[in-house]
């Protein structure tokens, strides 16, 4: 199969990886929309999250629990990040096997690009 996360996830094609176990891979984007921007990836070829069966449950909760260490280990915790998937032609997915973003590092534009003056509603 010609998929480009499938390579990395073998170490065929490079990555710079931040994090890896037997079932989840995580690396940077090789084209950060924000200051840190990484891809969490399970190793097993699933095309998007509306490919995922019940048997791929533990795969994704390892995948969201490897978000959760990246985002710690890259300093995002306190400040905030976020974790997208996309899914399809509406939603922008280009590579597909299932992806993780974790984006962080700056206040994030809000998701409803309608609606960009949103307030911050973190406690000061
Ligand atoms: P999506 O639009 O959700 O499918 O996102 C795919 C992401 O993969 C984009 O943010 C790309 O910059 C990223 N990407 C594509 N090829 C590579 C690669 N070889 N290494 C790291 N990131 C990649
Ligand atoms: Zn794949």
């Amino acid at each position: 199969m010609d998929c480009i996360f499938c390579k990395i996830a073998e170490g065929t094609i490079p990555s710079r990886k931040v994090y890896e176990d037997d079932h989840v891979l995580a690396f940077h984007d090789i084209q950060p929309q924000a200051p840190v921007h990484l891809l969490v990836i399970p190793k097993k070829h699933v095309a998007s999250l509306d490919d995922a069966s019940p048997e791929d449950l533990e795969l994704l909760g390892r995948a969201m629990l490897a978000a959760k260490q990246v985002a710690r280990d890259a300093g995002l915790t306190d400040s905030g990040y976020r974790v997208v998937t996309n899914i399809g032609p509406d939603a922008g997915q280009v590579v597909f096997h299932l992806h993780l973003h974790v984006m962080g590092g700056e206040k994030l534009a809000g998701l409803n690009p309608k609606n960009s003056s949103e307030s911050d509603t973190r406690p000061s």
